[in-house]
């Protein structure tokens, strides 16, 4: 009799073989960092989607969470995450549009503590459920508008963008740390992602990565 492991809701989309096809897809798409694919691994995709998407849970796409937002997709996060580690451990991450809290999920296994922020309060409720029941404790969600950062808390080793902005936000430069990073989809047809270090109190080095698809970052709140 064939014994079929499976995790949380017991169904069979969502066994550890489906992801262990996830993270073997991530590898061939050139995901190297062992640590994030370990977070990736270690984080069930199917409980921040209804469940009548948790059977396409472990695809790599993004799907829809209500709000016209989406959940990104596995390899966007894998690399965006890669990206932030950049090899070392995080201390304090900043992320900007939680949505259902996947990415989020992923980083509180990456960082110290993770800050993230969302500007639709449902999603922000919803998220919050999903974190609380992943007993990820060392994350807190606010619901603002992102553009500006979180001053208070300021600086950040990491701050993580997961909507396209049409232009840096200069709030968000001056909360990196020095050696810093900041990972951030720009553009409105065409989305660029971009790579900011902050290498001195004045200099900011950019580096244009790949083209990206991400929802819009907008201004307010809802
Ligand atoms: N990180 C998510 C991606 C969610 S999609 C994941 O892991 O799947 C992007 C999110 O950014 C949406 O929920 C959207 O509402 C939010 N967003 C857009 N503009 C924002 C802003 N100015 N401040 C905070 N969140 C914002």
């Amino acid at each position: 009799m064939a014994i079929i492991r499976t995790t949380q809701t017991g169904i069979g989309m969502t066994s550890q073989r489906t992801r262990d096809r996830m993270l073997s897809r991530l590898r061939e798409q050139g995901i190297k960092d062992e640590v994030v694919l370990s977070a990736i691994n270690n984080t069930p995709r199917h409980i921040f989607v209804d469940e009548a998407l948790s059977i396409r849970a472990y695809e790599d796409v993004s799907l829809p969470i209500g709000f016209g937002q989406t959940i990104s997709q596995p390899y966007i996060v894998a690399r965006m995450s890669e990206l932030l580690r950049n090899g070392k451990p995080l201390e304090k991450v900043l992320e900007i549009g939680t949505g259902c809290g996947y990415q989020t999920a992923v980083l509180s296994k990456l960082a110290t503590e993770v800050y993230s922020v969302e500007r639709i309060r449902p999603l922000v409720m919803k998220a919050r459920g999903h974190l609380r029941e992943l007993k990820c404790i060392n994350v807190k969600l606010a619901h603002a508008d992102g553009n500006i950062g979180l001053a208070e808390l300021a600086p950040f080793d990491g701050i993580m963008v997961t909507a396209a902005a049409s232009h840096i936000p200069q709030e968000l430069l001056n909360q990196l740390a020095i050696h810093g990073r900041l990972i951030i989809p720009v553009g409105t047809d065409e989305q660029i992602l971009y790579l900011v270090e902050r290498k001195s109190a004045t200099d900011y080095r950019h580096t244009k990565l790949e083209p990206v698809k991400f929802v819009p970052l907008l201004g307010g709140t809802s």
